[in-house]
């Protein structure tokens, strides 16, 4: 009999006959989470996929998609050899010709080479959903060409951005909700399974220990669906929201004004004169700065004595609120306000009726999340009896839990007003005193960092230079205008325009303006583009249709406008017919990986924790997998980082690679912290181990650090914490992660554009969007594209989410998986849906300014009224991924990417979609109407795509 709670597989029909003659362990890869996984093999033949129970991410836990991973590897879209489109053949004509490795190498390094020697950033190289983005980008740095960048800026920057320019940590790898110690949980604006097996782990045991869940979003499903509340809300609005809930907290003494007072800036002293210091803190230059980058020698206003003093003065009492002149001293006269005082002003108006006409909540319902959110965390607070030392040397018992936790992500994040969004959680999480404590949000290593970390971008044509490694990371944060990277003459210095004034804190770059720039020129050409794992012709870009013109159009002289692309995929993607090069990838089974300290690792909150992918089945075919072409060509381009003083290679391949390399000759540190050391016997810092991937293998292909008990909270401020941080080079300093409940960073930007600063200054057109945009305190303004559309047309918010069973578009051609999807609805509030006279399951049309969709309609109670959404990526173009050419994803299913455009007009000019701030892709701003299809019309959804197949697949057509 079916056994539920057995170990022992179900799905193995011949495993009595003949059971499985070898288990081997890595990680999946079949989403990001990581989770370990096993893949049982007879004859050598991969027969079925389990969770690993040794796994300490998921505990054996398997979702769909993970197991469905046999089929991935069975899938008929494999691309198996290197492809060149044939001389004279046009672009997209599927007229490739399969070459050898050694042709595709050399062909590579010979074009490379010569871009290399002349002008390095007429090479760009952008990649998708990878977890190898400290080798990618340590590749694009020894290049040389700062136009490097993964998919961040199209999926969650303003997460990170708003959450690490705030507290120094952020949700998903860096951090998360403490659902162990938590009460309520709050999630908004999160995909139905974002952060699957984990999360769902963690929310079975929360409510079983009688959490309550709150879930806020437009739609509910997935994990909104096992909420004990939703509350449904308007996209865009959740900064409203947040605002709101900080007005009714203050204005009801709900905040934890010690935490404030002595972990954040909430006491510092802003200068409220006008002026070069408008705005920002006054420094004291007689303390110590800490931290030259970010100083600390800020003043609070002491109300024992009445008198500004040093911020972290011994026996002072900071004020959160009022005026104050300074006294003598070098800022004498000058007129200062406590940085919380400020946000009280901010937030006086933010009240419940103003936001409940911006999100559609009831203003009674917005006050009652208020007082919930606040009797969780100070009513229900509590201690666990853990000592720690914190920054300045005080002793405590104990830590003080306030559970009272929140999941976020691409639902606040994914809007032009995203960075403010996501800015105002982080400030309301801080007001609660639920940063890194019990029941909060908890961080993970390499987090908490700096707010923002060291790291800055190329600032000038200086750190550009032939045959030389960039002068800086190609991706950073600046603090300042000075960190912008704009040439001499102010125009930017990335294709993608990430760290120009249009997008200052482009943290994670534009990828979705790659190939629009680039083909316009604008702000220059390129020679090569290389694309690694995205679908940058299709869901991955907005304005499919355009984009995909743009990839075929040719100068006067007949030349591509991107002279040479080269796409590395392991699958038949639209993306790649439009490639000149192939170069044929290997699945996750198939090849060795790292999930990195360096990169986005995947630690526990108890301390650092790192993973590896081993090879469980041999590469089908030709494929490579990229990490090996990375550190092939690195070493044929005699990179210095992998050339020996000889002028040698460095590495024979990846995992050499991986073995050796450090961050710094004998720094201890590198890509991956377990078993370092000569023998195995060091942790984080060590010698490398020439035995480190066995030591991986036999691990169950993971390393877990656990630290001591005082280490586990207020890591922000906590001594032993921070020196254990710089002692292994989580962080460069050890000075203490003050929260920024306000942001000079941003004022500084902001007296930029308003003359008052010397230095770099905005182009005229951009002056009072900065000034609007780079408020230093949290705000709410509508996503961009509402300035441009005519609302009473386009009255309906559409929005997109991944589906449980597949990760984005890279299940489409998964057989057991498209048993579940191969065509999505748009899902339509049923009310909305009859206004509109459009039948459950009936075609409709779809339409925004920028585009029109012929789909198939769902009646839906789990949908706002005023939203319509619906799968992205499950919609493909005909005979892609080497489906049938009437199956039902080109047939039926549709991509809403078709009415999102990638820029808006802005004045005489053009500016990307995209957040103000951080570039951030603003997939969640468009507005639609829909109607009815003509019922005579034949049912197929619009607009189509024609075929195509390449050579090299597995099975060819
Ligand atoms: S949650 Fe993601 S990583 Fe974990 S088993 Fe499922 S697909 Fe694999």
């Amino acid at each position: 009999m079916f056994n539920p709670f057995s170990s022992a597989p179900v799905h193995d029909p011949i495993g009595k006959i003949k059971p499985v003659d070898e288990i081997k362990k890595t990680t999946c890869y079949m989403c990001a989470c990581r989770c370990g996984i096993r893949a049982h093999l007879r004859d050598g033949e991969l027969v079925y996929i389990d969770g690993n129970p040794d796994h300490p991410i998921n505990q054996g836990v398997i979702c769909a998609k993970g197991s469905a991973g046999i089929m991935k590897q069975k899938s008929p879209a494999r691309i198996t050899e290197p492809l060149l489109r044939k001389k004279n053949s046009p672009r997209g004509s599927n007229e490739f010709e399969i070459i050898s490795w050694e042709t595709a190498f050399n062909l590579l390094t010979e074009r490379l080479s010569k871009i290399r020697a002349t002008d390095p950033k007429k090479f760009a190289l952008f990649t998708g959903r990878d977890q190898m983005q400290a080798l990618t980008g340590l590749f694009a740095r020894q290049f040389g060409t700062p136009n490097y960048a993964a998919h961040g800026g199209f999926c969650s920057v303003n997460m990170a951005a708003g959450m690490i320019y705030t507290i120094g940590g952020s949700f998903w790898e860096f951090g998360g909700p403490d659902l162990d110690h938590s009460k309520l949980f709050i999630m908004i604006g999160t995909a139905e399974d974002h952060h699957s097996n984990p999360m769902k782990i963690a929310l079975s045991k929360f409510k079983r220990s009688g959490g309550r869940f709150i879930s806020i979003n437009p739609v509910r499903t997935g994990y909104s669906a096992i909420a004990d509340e939703w509350i449904p809300i308007k996209p865009g609005t959740d900064g409203a929201l947040f605002m709101a809930l900080m007005h009714e907290l203050i204005a009801k003494n709900k905040f934890d004004a010690p935490f404030l007072q002595k972990y954040t800036n909430s006491g510092q002293l802003v200068c409220l004169d006008e002026g070069p210091e408008e705005g920002l803190f006054l420094f004291d230059p007689s303390s110590e700065q800490i931290n030259a980058d970010l100083p600390h020698n800020k003043y609070i206003w002491d109300t024992n004595t009445n008198s500004a003093q040093p911020c972290y003065a011994k026996g002072v009492m900071p004020s959160l609120q009022g005026e104050y002149i300074m006294g003598p001293g070098p800022h004498e006269g000058k007129r200062v306000a406590p940085a919380f005082e400020l946000l009280r002003r901010q937030v006086k108006n933010t009240s419940p009726d103003w936001a409940a006409a911006i999100t559609g909540i009831s203003a009674s319902r917005i006050v009652k999340l208020a007082e919930e959110i606040g009797q969780a965390a100070f009513d229900q607070a509590f201690t666990l009896p853990i000592p720690w030392t914190d920054a300045w040397g005080e002793k405590h018992s104990s830590v003080i839990g306030r559970p009272v936790a929140f999941h976020a992500m691409r639902g606040l994040s994914a809007h032009s007003n995203g960075f403010q969004t996501v800015r105002g959680l982080a400030v309301l999480m801080s007001l609660l005193g639920t940063i890194d404590r019990p029941g909060g949000f908890r961080h993970k290593a390499p987090y908490p960092r700096q707010t923002p970390p060291n790291v800055k971008p190329p600032s000038s044509d200086a750190d550009i230079k032939p045959n030389t490694p960039l002068g800086k990371a190609p991706l950073g944060w600046p603090t300042q205008p000075e960190d912008l990277s704009l040439s001499e003459d102010g125009t930017p210095l990335r294709i993608d325009k990430a760290y120009s004034w249009e997008h200052p804190l482009a943290a994670h770059g534009l990828m979705h303006n790659v190939i629009t720039n680039a083909v316009k020129g604008d702000p220059y050409t390129i020679d090569t583009l290389m694309i690694f794992m995205a679908n940058m012709s299709w869901n991955s870009t907005m304005n499919t249709t355009e984009v995909r013109n743009l990839l075929n159009e040719k100068n006067t002289d007949g030349e591509y406008k991107i002279p040479f692309l080269v796409v590395c995929d392991a699958f038949q993607s639209e993306m790649v017919n439009f490639a000149d090069l192939v170069l044929p990838d290997t699945t996750y089974l198939e090849r060795h990986d790292v999930m990195s300290m360096l990169d986005r690792p995947i630690s526990e909150f108890d301390g650092p924790v790192d993973s590896v992918r081993i090879p469980v089945l041999p590469p089908t075919g030709n494929c490579k997998p990229f990490q090996e072409v990375i550190v092939e060509l690195a070493s044929r381009l005699k990179f210095p980082a992998f050339t020996t003083p000889e002028g040698g290679r460095k590495f024979s391949g990846y995992t050499d690679f991986i073995t050796k390399f450090q961050t710094a000759p004998d720094s201890g540190i590198g890509f991956l912290s377990g078993w370092r050391g000569i023998n195995g016997e060091k942790s984080l810092r060590g010698e490398p181990n020439q035995n480190q991937w066995e030591q991986y293998e036999k691990n169950n292909c993971i390393f877990q650090f656990k630290m001591p008990t005082e280490h586990h909270y207020m890591r922000n401020w906590n001594r032993g914490y921070l020196d254990f941080a710089k002692e292994n080079a989580l962080r460069q300093k050890n000075d203490p992660i003050m929260l920024s409940i306000y942001s000079d960073i941003l004022q500084k930007f902001r007296l930029a554009a308003k003359g008052q600063r010397k230095g770099r200054t905005p182009p005229e057109h951009l002056k009072k969007r900065i000034i609007k945009y780079f408020d230093p305190l949290p705000m709410w303004y509508p996503p961009l594209e509402e300035d441009v559309t005519d609302l009473n047309q386009f009255p309906l918010n559409a929005i997109t989410q991944r589906p449980m069973a597949m990760y984005h578009s890279w299940d489409s051609q998964n057989a057991w998986l498209r048993q579940i999807h191969s065509h999505n609805y748009l899902f339509i509030n049923t009310k909305t849906a009859q206004s509109h006279g459009i039948e459950d399951g009936a075609w409709m049309l779809i339409e925004s300014q920028w585009g029109k969709v012929k789909c198939m309609a769902r009646h839906s109670e789990a949908v706002d009224p005023g939203t319509v959404w619906t799968w992205n990526a499950i919609g493909k173009a005909e005979s892609a991924w080497n489906l049938d050419a009437n199956a039902d994803e080109s047939k039926k299913g549709f991509l809403l990417n078709h009415l999102i455009t990638e820029e808006l007009p802005f004045g005489q000019f053009r500016v990307s979609n995209s957040d103000p701030i951080t570039g951030q892709a603003g997939w969640y701003d468009v507005r639609v109407k829909i109607s009815p299809a003509d019922k005579e019309e034949h049912e197929e959804t619009l607009p189509q795509f024609k075929a195509y197949s390449v050579p090299g697949m597995i099975i060819k057509k």
